[in-house]
């Protein structure tokens, strides 16, 4: 049986292949490279000794979708991470982020039930909570007013699943809202590298480091928070991505349903913390300058994690030193040679 990753090329889900293949699961790739390198498909083999078949082709192109289905009739679940994130350009591309993310799902969507495979594993976010009343979100609230595109197509997505598992309960289906990935495996072959100028704030970090960008912006240092600066929960990449995994073996063994999970620490930890404990760690300077706060950005939000440990009895383990290491040995590896 294998299981068959959307957007397996990418940052989180290149680390996920690479967890399931150590498991001894049987993998397939779809990606099409739109945010990410063939390479990285190379570098998961090697990481691994496992070999797998990867696919070069478009969510929305249904019928090259379906010959992936047609050749590997043993898929038996999907792990679906492909779609468009940047949460500043989907505010300016609207239209390209819906036409991606919701016509890419309903397109995989509607192969899989063609073929009969109905249990999934969505990527969703932390960003479907919204502005709520308590900066600790757990899974009972109720999914709050999305503030970009992006957060929007996740909202849309965790809809589509309910109604489709409501009208239809031979779907087993698994939600996860990650809250902010960081790190990348530490053999520094694999991680996250935008192209670009990046958005988020490790990869910034990553960049003024290696001397690409000559300082960081902090947004906003006059924030109700311990320092001033916003508070998030990171997590390593890794831990993330061993969460699938405990996902997945819960869609296996149990009756079909739709299950929410938030994959976080539940420890909020600042941008100077961030910054601090990066420069410390690395021994390596971050030059940064305080400006204004970012539109739209919410002070603190951390994740309530209990429900995952109870239910799919998994922690994140790695801490936020490992995190900053990780980062930057995935710099060292791949761009100082
Ligand atoms: P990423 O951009 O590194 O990976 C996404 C992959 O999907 C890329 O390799 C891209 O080429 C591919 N892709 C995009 N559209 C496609 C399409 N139409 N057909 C085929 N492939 C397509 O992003 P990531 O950080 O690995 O995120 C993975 C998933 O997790 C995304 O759905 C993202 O929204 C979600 N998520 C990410 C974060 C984060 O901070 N990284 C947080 C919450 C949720
Ligand atoms: N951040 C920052 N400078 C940057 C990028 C991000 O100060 O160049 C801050 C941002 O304001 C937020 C935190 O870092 O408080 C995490 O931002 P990111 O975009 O990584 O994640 P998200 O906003 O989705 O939580």
């Amino acid at each position: 049986m294998s299981i068959l990753v959307t957007g397996g090329a990418g940052y989180i889900g290149s680390h996920t292949a690479v967890e399931l293949l150590n498991a001894g699961e049987e993998i397939v790739i779809v990606d099409n490279l739109i945010n990410s390198q063939i390479e990285t498909i190379d570098k998961i083999k090697q990481i691994t000794g496992k070999d797998f078949k990867f696919y070069q082709v478009d969510l929305l192109d249904g019928e090259n979708l379906q010959k992936i289905f047609e050749e590997n009739s043993d898929i038996e679940s999907v792990i679906h991470f492909a779609g468009l994130k940047a949460v500043g350009e989907s505010v300016e591309k609207p239209l390209e982020y819906y036409k991606n993310n919701l016509i890419g799902t309903i397109t995989l969507l509607e192969t899989m039930r063609k073929y009969n495979c109905k249990k999934i594993i969505f990527s969703s976010s932390a960003t479907v909570y919204g502005e709520q009343v308590s900066v600790k979100y757990v899974e009972t609230m109720k999914r709050g007013e999305t503030t970009s595109t992006y957060g929007t197509t996740k909202a849309i997505i965790e809809k589509m699943l309910e109604d489709i598992y409501f009208a239809d309960n031979s779907w087993n289906i698994s939600i996860l809202r990650y809250f902010n990935p960081i790190g990348a495996h530490d053999s520094g072959l694999i991680g996250e590298d935008p192209k670009g100028i990046p958005n988020n704030l490790m990869p910034f970090i990553m960049k003024v480091a290696n001397k690409e960008i000559d300082h960081l912006n902090i947004f906003g240092n006059d924030y109700d928070t311990k320092d001033g600066t916003a508070a998030r929960d990171y997590i390593h990449v890794v831990d993330l991505a061993k969460g699938h995994l405990k996902a997945l073996e819960k869609l296996n063994s149990e009756k079909n349903g739709l299950y929410v999970y938030n994959l976080g620490t539940g420890t909020p930890y600042t941008v100077q913390e961030i910054v601090d404990t990066f420069k410390k760690t690395n021994n390596i300077e971050v030059p940064y300058e305080y400006t204004e706060r970012r539109a739209g950005d919410l002070p603190i939000f951390y994740a309530d994690p209990t429900k995952a440990r109870n239910e799919l009895g998994w922690v994140a383990e790695k801490n936020i030193e490992d995190m900053c290491k990780d980062s930057w040995n995935f710099v060292k590896t791949t761009k100082q040679k």
